[in-house]
């Protein structure tokens, strides 16, 4: 069978693979001139940075694509182990070392905060039950069949309802389990990892951690974007094909199923349409005709991100691969973000892929990849804000790192919700799609197939069961499990 692939993000390659390998035709058609949306990369002068996506976790998710196809993932892919996962900076002086095993992790968190190291034991515990007891339900499933919900693992997941802290939030969770300001701080960072508010998400967020400090944080070898040449290189290998610059324009429709797709105002007949772009533009843009889930599609949005891409003429030892620099005050930080602003003291997060991929920078220098949480785009003043939000940075990290950062930088881009938009078509700039910050925002995830269109799918970061990488990456497995032609 023919069918078409609209955007070639992470999910869509993915989807791509899965396809081919179910012995499809598969047509895989990419707005922009290079494959990946988010996970791309690009260079300025000698410097390469990873756009977006820096922290890769769970790995099994894109070796499962290797194995399915009977590949060795190293034959495509190389990726390994951090064994630090972070370093922290908070302004009164005090750091903490993040480290991946965890007798170092707590002898640290005793050095940096003079408490009880142990209490991480008990925090990554609570959080690895989390992910055991709705984990596979919730991520590795659709919610809209009915199958999903009539077996034993879902009977399970719904009887734990009061253990997953449904009804309260990611803040009252750490701030009963880990009590030291700073530690309960590093924990409701995780909230971001979605684009939500630690102080609205609900507690069962608090799984997250279980994925960085139980499963590991990694880096591939070659630098993020290796993650999306690897799968495409692998799906062009099972025979699918990439059309690059080509948008599609609209999704034809015959009756009550898809039939094709415009792309330069011409007709291309496909029995099954899979659409990675996000489901708001797909139904705003590609199927204006149909009625949209509105309830679904105008949940509130995740935020976003600015990001400063520099290239710096220096080295700084005291930095690793993911860094951040905390806000003297989180709660503020993300009360600024709800009301459309950024704080004036923004929590600063530096990668710098130059730490495991010596090729990212010229010798003594550093790729610095530095990205602040911003609001999705209201038609802010963004110009005016980002002229602030800059100096305010760059004041952050010289008291910090005691430095005089703007003297090192050699060259800069920046990437900011309305190009985030305008670059991966993410509606408003929203890394992740709807945001988590509802008790209920699961359910409020359009579905991976549509209710109206035969032979209509979706994968993303927009789609059920979320952004990021995994997530994505479940989607196109959801997709997988679920195709059918009717
Ligand atoms: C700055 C930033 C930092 C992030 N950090 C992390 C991180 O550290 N770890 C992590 O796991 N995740 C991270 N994420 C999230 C992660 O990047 C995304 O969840 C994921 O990459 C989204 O993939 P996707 O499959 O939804 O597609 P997208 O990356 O959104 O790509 C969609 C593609 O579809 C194409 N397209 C859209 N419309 C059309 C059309 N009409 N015709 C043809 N093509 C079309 C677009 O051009 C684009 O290439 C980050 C994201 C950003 C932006």
């Amino acid at each position: 069978m023919k069918l078409a692939i609209i955007g070639s993000g992470i999910a869509g390659i993915a989807c791509s693979i899965r396809m081919a390998i179910k012995g499809h035709q598969v047509h895989v058609y990419e707005s922009n001139s290079y494959p990946g949306g988010k996970l791309s990369e690009f260079y300025i002068e000698k410097y390469r940075f990873d756009a977006g996506p820096s922290l890769f976790t769970m790995p099994q998710y894109v070796e499962d694509l290797f194995s399915l196809a009977g590949k060795s993932t190293s034959d495509y892919f190389e990726y390994e182990r951090l064994s630090t996962i972070c370093e922290y900076f908070w302004e009164d002086g005090t750091t903490l070392t993040a480290y991946a095993e965890k007798k170092m992790l707590a002898a640290e968190i005793k050095r940096a905060f003079g408490i009880d190291g142990d209490v991480i034991y008990k925090i990554l515990k609570d959080s690895q039950k989390k992910y055991d007891l709705c984990g596979k339900i919730f991520l590795e499933n659709s919610l809209h069949k009915i199958n999903t919900w009539t077996n034993l693992e879902a009977l399970k997941g719904l009887m734990a309802g009061p253990r997953l802290d449904l009804f309260t939030n990611m803040n009252s969770v750490n701030t009963k389990l880990a009590k030291h300001p700073k530690l309960i701080q590093l924990l409701n960072r995780y909230a971001t990892y979605n684009g939500s508010n630690p102080y609205q998400t609900p507690g069962i967020m608090s799984v997250i951690p279980h994925f960085e400090y139980n499963i590991g944080a990694f880096v591939p070898k070659q630098g993020m974007f290796s993650i999306t040449s690897s799968l495409v290189q692998l799906a062009k290998d099972l025979g699918v094909n990439f059309y690059f610059n080509k948008k599609v324009e609209q999704i034809s429709i015959k009756e009550k199923s898809v039939c094709g797709l415009i792309v330069d105002k011409t007709n291309i007949p496909y029995e099954a349409i899979i659409s990675n772009m996000d489901v708001f533009n797909t139904y705003k843009k590609l199927i204006p005709g149909i009625k949209a889930p509105k309830r679904i599609l105008s949940q509130k949005k995740s935020s976003s991100a600015l990001i400063f891409y520099w290239g710096i003429k220096k080295t700084f030892p005291q930095l690793d691969v993911h860094n951040i620099l905390f806000s003297n005050n989180y709660e503020k930080e993300f009360q600024s973000i709800e009301e459309g602003g950024v704080y004036e003291d923004p929590t600063v997060y530096i990668n710098i892929s130059k730490k495991y991929k010596q090729d990212d920078a010229p010798a003594n220098c550093e790729n610095w990849f530095v990205m602040i949480n911003v609001p999705n785009n209201q038609s802010q003043s963004w110009d005016e804000m980002i002229k602030v939000i800059r100096r305010n940075t760059i004041e952050k990290i010289n008291r910090i790192l005691k430095t005089d950062i703007e003297k090192f930088i050699t060259c800069e881009e920046t990437l900011d919700p309305r190009s985030i938009e305008l670059k991966t078509s993410s509606h408003l700039g929203a890394l992740y799609g709807n945001s988590s910050d509802s008790k209920w925002a699961a359910f409020m995830r359009h579905s991976n197939f549509s209710q109206q269109l035969n032979n209509l799918y979706f994968c993303g970061g927009s789609v059920h069961p979320g952004g990021g990488i995994p997530l994505c990456l479940l989607s196109a497995k959801i997709v997988d499990d679920n195709f059918k032609i009717l």
